[in-house]
């Protein structure tokens, strides 16, 4: 399959400037934040929210955006690696719901593009599967109070529990 929607979706996110990293608060697992701090992110970019999170600035973008950029992409907390997808817990169930377009212009491109779409959503599933194991009942519960309006259901998986892969 071609890579080319990856350089389509990366102009789209340059002219959207960065909307996904403004009163974003990702979830950092523990195990995360271990990995992060140890790669040289300071210990004060987080704060507790119910589950650690990463901070944002006083105009709400996020502390680890750099200009319209994130500073850590490579290892960037798995719910900004799922974007557009995002996720809710119902039991031993995972919902993944995908942000509607008006938030989010890359959803048009998948819309354009299914192989973009499925690829993005196995990514999606992988790595939302791997925060939620990583996360105490506490801190998924916190997550999930979260309201995510403006959002639509599109697939449903089984939850994994103590997955502690790196
Ligand atoms: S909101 Fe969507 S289009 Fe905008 S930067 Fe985030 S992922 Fe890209
Ligand atoms: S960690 Fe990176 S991708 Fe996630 S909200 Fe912050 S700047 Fe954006």
């Amino acid at each position: 399959m071609t890579e080319d929607w990856l350089f389509r979706a990366e102009a789209v996110c340059l002219q959207c400037g960065g909307r996904c990293c403004t009163s974003a608060h990702p979830p950092i697992s523990g195990h995360r934040y271990h990995r992060l701090v140890a790669r040289g992110v300071p210990e004060d970019s987080f704060e507790w929210r119910g589950y650690r999170a990463v901070r944002a600035r006083g105009d709400g973008t996020c502390i680890l955006c750099n200009g319209s950029r994130c500073s850590i992409h490579t290892i960037k907390p798995e719910t900004c690696r799922a974007g557009p997808f995002t996720f809710d817990v119902k039991g031993h169930v995972i919902e993944i719901f995908l942000k509607y377009e008006t938030i989010c212009p890359l959803v048009r491109l998948f819309r354009e593009n299914p192989g973009a779409y499925e690829q993005q959503l196995a990514r999606a599933k992988e790595s939302i599967t791997r925060l939620v194991a990583n996360l105490t009942d506490g801190e998924l519960a916190a997550i999930c109070r979260i309201e995510e309006p403006e959002t639509e259901k599109v697939a449903e998986i089984p939850r994994v529990y103590h997955d502690h892969r790196h």
